[in-house]
């Protein structure tokens, strides 16, 4: 049994930087995840984070992890399957069958990607449905493809698939795309990208792979044909960590957080897109932000203890 004052789980921007505060703190840590950067690694291209004017979701990733490797922050590549809370500390049971025993927690595991819920969406996973434009954007070269939704990620990946493909549908429920305005700006001058406004996707059809969706546009139905569709309708966060926990949430399944990113248990901290703080601006300086926040009020209470 490996023995923490902090067990860090996520490695994403907000696990990251929790870990190199907590390292710059010198709190005795361990920070678990299978994926470092977390849903950032998806970004083609990130224009918002201060000091880097354009860089790769997967570059910002390499860098923060490299200067938690710097920090010869303790981490192990794994999963965790379960957390178990005994007296005051914590069991963090992980994939790999190791055990930690941890004072403890900062919970930093983002959110997973949303699906439609429709007929042979899952189907298709891999076989024409996609929810990651730049892990298969490469795919659709010179062919037609679709992007659900109307914010950030659908825009970003309806500009991306623009490079490589024939022709990107947008598809969005509203009239007006949402999101950052020079994105827009640039869906907008693109002759490659048509996006539909006021439409809601009905079905998914093909025999063994997408081949086309029906789609009700303002009441109308229709049907287009297509080789690919990207799925960016937002993300939620995971339950099975926060309901082992048994922490305190929002509708949406959010972890309400105090100002300090404590929640609802005691010694569990929360922080970045799985959290209800920044006003909900899930962006990867505010995980940063709530990641160094988390480390800060270990600290303090580790001071205490
Ligand atoms: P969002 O929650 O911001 O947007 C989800 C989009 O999908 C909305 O347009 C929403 O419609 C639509 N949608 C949701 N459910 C459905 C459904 N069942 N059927 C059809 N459409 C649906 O998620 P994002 O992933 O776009 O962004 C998440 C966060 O990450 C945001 O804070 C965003 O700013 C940030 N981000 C920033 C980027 C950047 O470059 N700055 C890049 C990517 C993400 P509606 O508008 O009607 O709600």
């Amino acid at each position: 049994m490996i023995k923490k004052d902090l067990c860090i789980i996520g490695s994403g921007p907000a696990g990251l930087t929790a870990a190199v505060y907590g390292a710059r703190y010198k709190i005795d840590q361990v920070l678990i995840g299978n994926l470092d950067g977390g849903l950032m690694t998806t970004s083609h291209k990130i224009c918002n984070y201060p000091g880097e004017t354009e860089i790769s979701g997967i570059d910002l990733a390499l860098k923060m992890e490299q200067q938690v490797k710097s920090l010869e922050v303790d981490k192990i590549t794994a999963n965790v399957i379960d957390i178990i809370k005994s007296n005051d500390n914590f069991k963090v049971i992980l994939s790999n069958s190791k055990e930690i025993e941890a004072k403890n927690i900062i919970l930093a595991t983002g959110t997973v990607h949303r699906h439609l819920g429709l007929e042979n969406e899952e189907r298709f996973l891999g076989k024409g449905i996609s929810y990651c434009a730049t892990c298969d954007a490469m795919f659709y070269r010179d062919k037609i493809v679709a992007v659900i939704g109307g914010s950030d990620s659908a825009n970003t990946a309806a500009l991306y698939l623009a490079n490589v493909a024939k022709k990107v549908y947008q598809i969005y429920r509203k009239d007006k795309l949402r999101g950052e305005t020079a994105w827009i700006d640039q869906i907008k001058k693109n002759d490659k990208i048509e996006v539909i406004y006021n439409a809601e996707i009905k079905k998914i059809e093909g025999a063994e792979k997408l081949e086309s969706i029906i789609i009700n546009e303002n009441g109308v139905e229709k049907n287009l044909q297509i080789d690919g569709m990207f799925v960016e309708i937002g993300s939620q966060p995971d339950r099975t960590l926060i309901d082992k926990l048994n922490l305190e949430t929002d509708s949406g399944s959010y972890i309400i957080t105090k100002p300090d990113q404590s929640t609802s248990v005691d010694s569990v901290y929360a922080a970045g897109d799985i959290t209800t703080n920044s006003d909900s601006f899930r962006q990867i300086i505010t995980a940063c932000s709530e990641g160094s926040i988390a480390a800060k009020s270990v600290f303090e209470k580790l001071q205490k203890d």
